[in-house]
């Protein structure tokens, strides 16, 4: 675990938003209890939570989606330091206009949404229909450091619109009549969704 832990500290030294501890055992956990195999994740970074998910989960593939350069080539690079190219397919491309004919699956048992937070319904809408219907999918950073309690004292406008918007993500798919949606307020704010 070693390894792991150097490139999670050098991520955060970097600002590159990896998934807290606390939160990346929590989905190993829901993916183990499930029973998952087939994951696929929306912002790799530099491939930390896609390399914790398969050195902890038994017989178990990721197919992940990166937009930046940097991150992507650094993923990459990890992945094959760790040997695990036969376990994690990266795509370097923006998941939002990726072309999911392109992908080496075309069936997942688990959905994990990590990238732009301002396109959450749009991912979701996006790659749920590729979940097979007893899958689930973990949406992470749904509690955007807490503002999202108070956003009316947020000052910076950016910011408010995007907790505005991730917000609206939570409304939307809490109220949706054909999911079931399970808030944990683990790490930046977690949630399970499964079909109803
Ligand atoms: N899951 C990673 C962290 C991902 S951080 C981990 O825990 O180790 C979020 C990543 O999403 C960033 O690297 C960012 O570049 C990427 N991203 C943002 N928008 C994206 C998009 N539209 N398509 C693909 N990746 C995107
Ligand atoms: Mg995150």
């Amino acid at each position: 675990m070693k390894y792991f832990d150097e490139i999670e500290k050098s991520a955060r030294e970097r600002n590159i938003p990896v998934m807290e501890k606390e939160g990346l055992e929590f989905l190993i956990q829901t993916f183990n209890e499930h029973q998952c195999h087939r994951c696929l994740e929306i912002g790799s970074a530099i491939g930390y939570s896609a390399m914790m998910m398969i050195s902890n989960i038994d017989d178990f593939v990721v197919e992940t989606i990166e937009l930046d350069d940097a991150r992507y080539l650094e993923a990459i690079q990890n992945i094959k330091e760790q040997q695990l190219e036969d376990q994690i397919e990266i795509h370097h491309d923006d998941a939002l206009t990726f072309d999911i004919n392109d992908l080496k699956y075309q069936e997942f048992d688990c959905l994990f949404i990590d990238a732009a937070k301002a396109q959450y319904q749009k991912f979701f809408e996006k790659y749920m229909p590729l979940v097979q219907k007893n899958g689930i999918c973990i949406v992470d950073n749904l509690d955007f450091h807490g503002m999202i309690f108070d956003i009316d004292h947020i000052k910076n406008r950016n910011t408010k619109q995007l907790v505005k918007k991730i917000k609206r993500f939570k409304d939307w798919i809490f109220n949706h009549e054909e999911y079931q949606v399970t808030y944990y307020g683990i790490g930046d704010g977690i949630c399970v969704i499964k079909r109803k």
